[in-house]
């Protein structure tokens, strides 16, 4: 793949780009480049380019607007002590595209394809990477659409693959605090043989109304159930989840129907390291309130490349709830946090071969 680069004329200014990462929230400014490529039968994978960043001119037809036909990933870059870039496990992103790229019926960008734009655009954009100091970094979305204008329901015959990219705070920017969920009963996520294990926005928009039930209740986030049987904890909409017993071994959900998280295969392996054993299957609801209840799990933790590590305080349902650990963050999940913090951030050894330096 041969990269053409135009560079904006008009650069973010020093001054405005200062204050964006002094406080740059979460996905709302963008750096000053993306990046594009296309795709067509007859051509593959063609004219790719980083180009100034702006808006897309789309005919009304694009078959991604009418029938989501479209995929995505998330990932970070981090600046290290030494001003060094570096992003996390860009390799399982782009494997796990290939895979969402399958169940979309979408063409396969070639993973080394895939790091190349990554590093094309954080290369152009560097300067956009906020300081090591605090838990900041620049949140990468690259995302693939059905371009093609054409309402037949068929896969696409034009395809584009974008990456953008937007500088973000730190998740806890007042200290890790454990988060409540919201035990969904009337809304699943994901069925046998659906796209669970996709990363595609279909998923996100079904997440909403869910969403919107658990902040109506109170609470942070929502959890899932599998949709057969709606006994097994599946995921929250946007992270994975672990569960700490009290012997030290660790339950998180088997795959199938959840996303493969990256950061949940990286706590496999952190968790491996320091000793526990990591049991990878079904955990019913029931395991989990009983589990509370009688000490036999003390600790509940959701992961993800957002927040890392997240605490969870509380479970909530329709009449009832359960507690975990006191509502304190639990000392193996603060232990898994910071051992997966300090490797993105350059402090502490790459043991596992996980950065990739820009
Ligand atoms: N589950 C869902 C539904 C998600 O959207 C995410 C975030 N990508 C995750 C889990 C966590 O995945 P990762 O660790 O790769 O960010």
């Amino acid at each position: 793949m041969d990269i053409s680069t135009t560079r904006t004329s008009t650069p973010t200014t020093d001054d405005r780009l200062a204050e964006i990462l002094a406080n740059p929230g979460f996905g709302t400014y963008f750096t000053d480049h993306m990046f594009t490529v296309e795709w067509t039968p007859s051509e593959g994978w063609h004219d790719a380019r980083v180009t100034p960043y702006g808006p897309l001119t789309l005919d009304p037809a694009t078959a991604v607007l009418h029938y989501a036909q479209e995929i995505f990933e998330g990932m970070k870059a981090y600046r290290h002590e030494d001003g060094s870039v570096w992003t996390f496990r860009p390799e399982a992103n782009a494997e796990r595209m290939v895979r969402s790229s399958h169940r979309l019926a979408l063409p396969e960008l070639p993973p080394e394809d895939f790091v190349r734009a990554v590093d094309a655009l954080v290369e152009v954009d560097q300067r956009w990477v906020p300081d090591a100091a605090g838990e900041k970094s620049l949140y990468i979305r690259p995302f693939m659409i059905a371009t093609e204008k054409f309402l037949g329901v068929r896969p696409a015959q034009h395809v584009t693959f974008m990456v953008i990219a937007s500088p973000a705070g730190a998740y806890f920017s007042k200290g890790v605090k454990p988060i409540s969920l919201w035990l969904s009963t009337d809304y699943t996520r994901a069925g046998r043989g659906g796209m669970g294990a996709a990363k595609t926005g279909g998923n996100y928009a079904s997440s909403l109304i869910a969403q919107q039930e658990a902040t109506a209740q109170g609470c942070d986030q929502v959890v899932f159930l599998d949709a057969q049987e709606g006994r097994y904890v599946e995921e929250l909409g946007g992270m994975n989840m672990y569960f700490v017993h009290a012997d030290g071994h660790i339950v998180t959900p088997e795959t199938g129907t959840i996303l493969e998280g990256i950061t949940r295969s990286s706590i496999i392996d952190l968790a491996g390291k320091l000793g526990h054993q990591v049991e990878e299957r079904k955990f019913s609801i029931d395991e989990w309130r009983d589990g509370v209840t009688s000490g036999d799990i003390v600790e509940v933790f959701a992961c993800g490349t957002a927040a890392v590590v997240t605490p969870v305080g509380q479970l909530r349902w329709a009449g009832g709830e359960a507690g975990a650990a006191d509502g304190e963050a639990g000392s193996l999940t603060m232990q898994l946090r910071q051992a997966l913090v300090d490797i993105q951030y350059g402090r502490a050894d790459d043991t596992f071969g996980w950065m990739h330096q820009v």
